[in-house]
C-alpha cells in the first residue's frame, strides 16, 4: 500500500501546536508522509473555525482531499476527534480506508464593474452594508422575489445551517440534502419593504441573485473571511458543483452532533428534556 500523504493545520494556540507535534511524530512512526502541497487527507486541529481555514487553504483541491477534524475544546460540527484519541486516529489512517462523506458547498459569484469573483463557502455567505441598513432586491431564478431592507442576509450550506444561520432562526438541514438556505438578519417590514420573514430553502440548479445599489459599500462574509466590495452589480448564489469530502474513520452522525451541541446528552443515552418522556 502506498503511504498516505497528509497535511495538518492547527489553530495556533499552545495545546493545538503540541497536538500537531504529537500527530507528526505518531504519523512518522506509522509510515504516513507529510505533504502540504498535494495531501490526500487534511487534518485540522483546533475547532470548527480551524477546519474552515483548512478548507479555504485547500479549496483549489477540494474534490481531491478528505478532511479530518480534531477538536481541542468542545465537540465540533466538523471536528469529532478528541485530544486523547490521536494514537487511535493515526493507527486507523495507517491501516484502513476511510468512508467518504460529502457535503454540499455554496457558490457565490460577485459581479462588479471590474469583473466577476467567485467564492466557495463551507458554512455561509453573509451580506451586510458597511454604512448602514442593507437594501437589496432578491430574485429567484431571474424572477423578482422580494425587496429586503434590514441588517443583512445569510445564505448557508446544509452543514453551515448550525452556524450563523441558526442564530437568525434558520432551520437545520441535513447535509445529505443538496440545498442552500436564505435567512434574514433583522428585516424591516412595512408598506414599502416586505420580505418573506421566514428563511427559505432552494434546491440545486436554482439560483438567487441579490441586487444592491452599486454605490453601496458592502461587507461580504465567506465563512470566517470578511471582504469589502463596491460597484457590485449583483451577487449570484447557488449550490456549487463541487462538494467537500470528509474522511470518516468512524461514524459521526449529523443528528447526534446537533443533539449534543444544542440539546445536551448524558452517558445514559438520555438527552436533555427528552429524558422525561411520557409512558
Ligand atoms: P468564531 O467567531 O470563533 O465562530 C463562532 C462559533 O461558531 C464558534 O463556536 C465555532 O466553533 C462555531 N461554528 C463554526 N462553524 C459552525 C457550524 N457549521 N455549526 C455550528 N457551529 C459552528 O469564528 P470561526 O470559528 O472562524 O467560525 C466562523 C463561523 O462562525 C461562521 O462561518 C459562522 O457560521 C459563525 N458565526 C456565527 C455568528 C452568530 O451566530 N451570530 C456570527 C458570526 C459568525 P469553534 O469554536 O469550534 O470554532
Ligand atoms: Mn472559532
Amino acid at each position: 500500500m502506498e503511504s498516505l500523504k497528509y497535511a495538518l493545520l492547527d489553530r495556533g494556540d499552545q495545546l493545538s501546536r503540541e497536538l500537531a507535534d504529537q500527530f507528526h511524530k505518531l504519523a512518522e512512526a506509522r509510515g504516513l508522509v507529510r505533504d502540504d502541497k498535494a495531501p490526500r487527507i487534511v487534518v485540522s486541529i483546533g475547532g470548527d473555525g480551524t477546519l474552515l481555514q483548512a478548507f479555504h487553504r485547500y479549496r483549489d483541491q477540494v474534490g481531491k482531499v478528505g478532511f479530518v477534524g480534531v477538536h481541542t475544546g468542545h465537540l465540533g460540527f466538523y471536528a469529532d476527534w478528541k485530544v486523547g484519541e490521536l494514537t487511535e486516529l493515526v493507527d486507523l489512517m495507517a491501516t484502513t480506508e476511510p468512508t467518504t462523506v460529502s457535503y454540499p458547498l455554496l457558490k457565490v459569484e460577485i459581479v462588479t464593474d471590474g469583473g466577476t469573483s467567485a467564492y466557495l463557502a463551507l458554512n455561509e455567505f453573509t451580506l451586510k452594508s458597511v454604512e448602514g441598513t442593507l437594501v437589496a432586491q432578491l430574485n429567484i431564478n431571474d424572477e423578482p422575489f422580494e425587496m429586503f431592507r434590514g441588517d443583512g442576509i445569510v445564505v448557508s450550506t446544509p452543514s453551515g445551517s448550525t452556524g450563523y444561520n441558526k442564530s437568525v432562526n434558520g432551520a437545520i438541514i441535513h447535509p445529505y440534502l443538496e440545498a442552500m438556505q436564505i435567512a434574514e438578519i433583522a428585516s424591516i417590514n412595512n408598506r414599502v419593504y416586505r420580505t418573506l420573514g421566514s428563511s427559505f430553502i432552494l434546491p440545486k440548479h436554482h439560483h438567487c441573485d441579490i441586487v444592491t445599489d452599486p454605490e453601496e459599500l458592502l461587507s461580504v462574509g465567506i465563512d470566517h473571511l470578511v471582504l469589502q466590495f463596491r460597484e457590485v452589480r449583483s451577487i449570484i448564489c447557488s449550490v456549487a458543483e463541487d462538494k467537500v469530502h470528509f474522511a470518516r474513520y468512524r461514524p459521526f452522525p449529523f443528528w447526534n452532533r446537533v443533539r449534543d451541541a444544542f440539546i445536551g446528552y448524558d452517558e445514559n443515552g438520555d438527552s436533555g428534556r427528552a429524558r422525561k418522556r411520557p409512558r
